[in-house]
């Protein structure tokens, strides 16, 4: 497709820096967003805004969610006014959503009745490569479907990698996602432990912070633990859904996830705690003594 008509449903942290990528590549496009406040700003920019997700997709050569989780995305797809009940026969349908592979394949199954193109197209990266169109697209799919919007995905892009067939993309996603929540997760615990000792702080984390363990993500996190601000870059709550969703793809594939149940716990506390809303790293606010 050279000048694709692309349908954009969901407007949170992502959505609205992927939108903005597609419209500054000149892509027209039309938006929907349950809360309709959210779309005003890409409405000023250009950008069609739609009633309900059946409406944003009529007409649309490609349709793409980026919603909370299955319950979020079940609702955009299919429900009453649902995108798939106005996408028109040949359309391509994404969800780039972190959801569970079981229902990527249910969706599949539904956009092939609907003689629909399917791919499961989740992102790595946040807040700032969404507006930098610097995301890692993880794709499930056939090749041919995947060359169909590629001119589509390129804008909001750093990578596009072509995982395997349908459900794969949301596999290797929630693999990532685990690995990364478990890494947070004990990074809390160590910053924690350090915070009630005699260490000095700022000495401890210099050597922690320069070792061998310390990933670029451990890097991020130590930054914003100690700093004053937690306004989400990755909300809490949705760290806590891709826990939830790994542990339950390794209960699918026989390997029990430890480390994700411990990390599941954590989260889970911060969640209670009234942090759910703020970003991942707030998983050290319950841990520390006050
Ligand atoms: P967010 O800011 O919380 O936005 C969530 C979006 O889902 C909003 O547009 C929200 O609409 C919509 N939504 C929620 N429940 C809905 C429902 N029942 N019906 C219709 N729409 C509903 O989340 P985000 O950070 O943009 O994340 C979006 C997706 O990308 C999630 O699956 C997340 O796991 C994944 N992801 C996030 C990051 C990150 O760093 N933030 C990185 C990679 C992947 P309202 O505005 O009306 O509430």
């Amino acid at each position: 497709m050279s000048n694709p008509r692309v349908s954009f449903l969901g407007l949170g942290i992502m959505g609205s820096g992927m939108t903005r990528r597609l419209l500054d590549a000149g892509i027209p496009l039309t938006v929907y967003n349950r809360n309709r406040e959210k779309a005003a700003p890409l409405g000023a920019a250009g950008a069609a805004i739609a009633d309900s997700p059946r409406m944003a997709a009529k007409g649309a050569d490609i349709i793409i969610s980026m919603v909370s989780d299955d319950r979020a995305a079940r609702e955009v797809w299919l429900g009453e006014e649902g995108a798939l009940a106005g996408a028109a026969p040949g359309a391509v349908i994404i969800e780039s959503s972190t959801v569970t592979v079981g229902w990527v394949l249910e969706l599949a199954a539904a956009a092939a009745a609907k003689k629909c193109e399917f791919l499961d197209a989740p992102v790595t990266g946040s807040r700032m490569h969404a507006n930098a169109g610097e995301l890692n697209f993880l794709v499930g799919g056939t090749a041919a479907t995947l060359e169909k919007v590629r001119t589509a995905l390129v804008p909001m892009s750093k990578t596009i990698y072509h995982i395997g067939p349908v459900g794969s993309g949301a596999r290797l996603k929630l693999i990532n996602n685990f690995f990364s929540g478990v890494q947070v997760a004990s990074f809390a615990e160590v910053l924690a432990m350090i915070e009630s000792s005699d260490l000095d702080r700022a000495r401890s984390l210099e050597v922690l912070t320069q070792g061998a363990m310390a990933s670029p993500l451990v890097k991020t996190v130590a930054a914003r633990m100690t700093g004053p601000d937690f306004t989400p870059n990755f909300p809490l709550r949705l760290m806590t859904k891709d826990l939830g969703y790994a542990i339950q793809e390794g209960i699918h594939l026989s390997v029990e996830l430890a480390t994700a149940a411990g990390a599941l716990k954590d989260f889970q506390k911060a969640v209670a705690a009234g942090h759910g809303d703020k970003d991942m790293a707030a998983v050290v606010i319950p841990m520390r003594r006050s």
